[in-house]
């Protein structure tokens, strides 16, 4: 009996030998010496690059998954590496934490998002990696090793950004705060304004970002500030019908660019603003329903609206197909060695490409001009970088690489693709 796995979107499938749920950390370590290779750990396949595919064996730790203990002065929780956003932030509250920032979605297992830097949007807010304390990890030997910040931050900021690569984790100690409340704001704007103002715009607030919408010359904004008063209802998410009136527009009227503007601009008009309060848990996440491909590129933060206003006009002038905005972000510099993040104040902008539609000439098109500005890639979204290419990017590569090397001496995580990113002739 074959079995067959696909990431979130489709684009990627693998049929491997063996598709295992280990019940524990014994069970896993015994799948690491035994399992057909290579071996690939997924969280929730919601990456879009083959990170997760293999011919050999793919492991899932949905059955390690929960909290498995928390410290309530220091605000830090040990929970199980399978565990996925949307019941930690449940657990979390219920101890009175909060995760400090997120991203779009709370689909990801924890494990999954260190592993491809995930992160959301704030000036001052890294990615979710930059709140680990303490790693637990099974290595390429089937051997259960423990590192933490305070007695070996060099490893932590080895091995944070995992790609699941580095050992699968089983136990991460994240280091919260304690639970808040925000003010979410959404309003439109021409573009030409956003990017004029970026900066300060971007700066202005605990958590900005912008969508800019494709063929209409407008942006909206997002801005997130903590609060103090009583909340008031999130208003029902809107997102989804705008992506099918951007989408019925672009289909009828895709060699018209002058009408369909016409008509975007109507529909933006009838955008209600938005500002409400609320429990942080009920703020940051939204349930992405089409399915796309994404790529996205993080910049020098100055970068940001040149590289952005390149892609604005390589996409109008020849991609009419697209149709999904464009997002925006800020992420704050970190240490970790092989994050995007790594000692750059980031201005992150992601494009997507309609699931239906081949994703790849508009990716190609766009890829140069991140690259001009100097962007890394998202590790779990569309890039056709390697190894030759990582090791410019990233000061500690080889640093990096070594550390790997000795977690997984024998290559057990390494499929091709992986072999492709680090380098690793197989
Ligand atoms: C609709 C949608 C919205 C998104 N929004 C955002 C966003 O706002 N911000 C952002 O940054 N990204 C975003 N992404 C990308 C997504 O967050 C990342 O690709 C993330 O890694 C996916 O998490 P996952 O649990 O599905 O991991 P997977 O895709 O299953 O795995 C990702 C990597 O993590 C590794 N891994 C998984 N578990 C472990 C473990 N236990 N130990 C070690 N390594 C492990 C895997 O081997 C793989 O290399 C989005 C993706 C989608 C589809």
């Amino acid at each position: 009996m074959s079995n067959s796995w696909s990431n979130w979107s489709g684009f990627v499938r693998a049929e491997p030998k063996l598709i295992a749920t280990p019940a524990d950390t014994n069970e896993l370590a015994e799948l690491v010496r035994t399992a057909p290779g290579p071996l690939r750990v997924v969280g929730a396949g919601h990456s879009f690059t083959p990170l997760v595919k293999s011919e050999g064996t793919i492991v899932s730790l949905e059955k390690i998954e929960g909290l498995v203990s928390h410290d309530a002065a220091r605000h830090q929780a040990r929970v199980r590496a399978g565990t996925r956003l949307g019941p930690l932030m449940h657990l979390l509250q219920g101890i009175g934490q909060g995760l400090p920032n997120m991203g779009d979605i709370d689909r990801q297992a924890i494990g999954g998002a260190l592993g491809t830097a995930t992160h959301g949007s704030g000036p001052k807010l890294g990615a979710y990696h930059t709140q680990l304390e303490t790693v637990q990890f099974v290595d390429g030997l089937g051997k259960l090793r423990e590192f933490t910040k305070a007695a070996d931050p060099e490893m932590i900021h080895a091995i944070g950004v995992a790609l699941g690569a580095f050992g699968i984790f089983t136990e991460v100690t994240v280091n919260n705060i304690a639970t808040y409340r925000l003010r979410r704001r959404k309003w439109v704007l021409p573009i030409a304004a956003m990017l004029r103002d970026f900066e300060t715009m971007m700066r202005a607030h605990r958590s900005a970002e912008f969508y800019y919408i494709p063929f209409s010359g407008y942006a909206q904004f997002i801005a997130s500030d903590l609060s103090d008063a009583a909340t008031t209802p999130r208003p029902t998410e809107d997102d989804e019908a705008g992506l099918r009136t951007l989408r019925r527009l672009r289909t009828a009227l895709r060699w018209l660019p002058s009408l369909r503007r016409r008509l975007i601009l109507g529909a933006i008009a009838k955008l209600p603003a938005e500002d409400y309060v609320q429990d942080w848990l009920n703020v940051y996440a939204s349930d992405r329903q089409t399915r796309f491909n994404e790529m996205e590129y993080h910049l020098p933060f100055e970068e940001g609206p040149k590289a952005l206003a390149e892609i604005i006009e390589l996409t109008e002038k020849r991609f009419p197909e697209v149709y999904f905005p464009m997002e925006v972000r800020s992420v704050a510099a970190d240490e970790f060695w092989l994050s995007p993040f790594y000692k750059r104040p980031t201005c992150s902008i992601a494009i997507h490409q309609d699931a239906a539609n081949d994703p790849l000439p508009f990716m190609r098109a766009a890829e140069p001009i991140f690259r001009k500005y100097g962007g890394r890639p998202h590790w779990g979204k569309m890039h056709s970088l390697k190894a030759a290419d990582f090791k410019k990017l990233y000061p500690r590569w080889d640093e990096a690489m070594a550390v790997r090397r000795d977690i997984d001496p024998q290559n057990r995580f390494v499929s091709p693709y992986m072999a492709g990113l680090f380098g690793i002739e197989t």
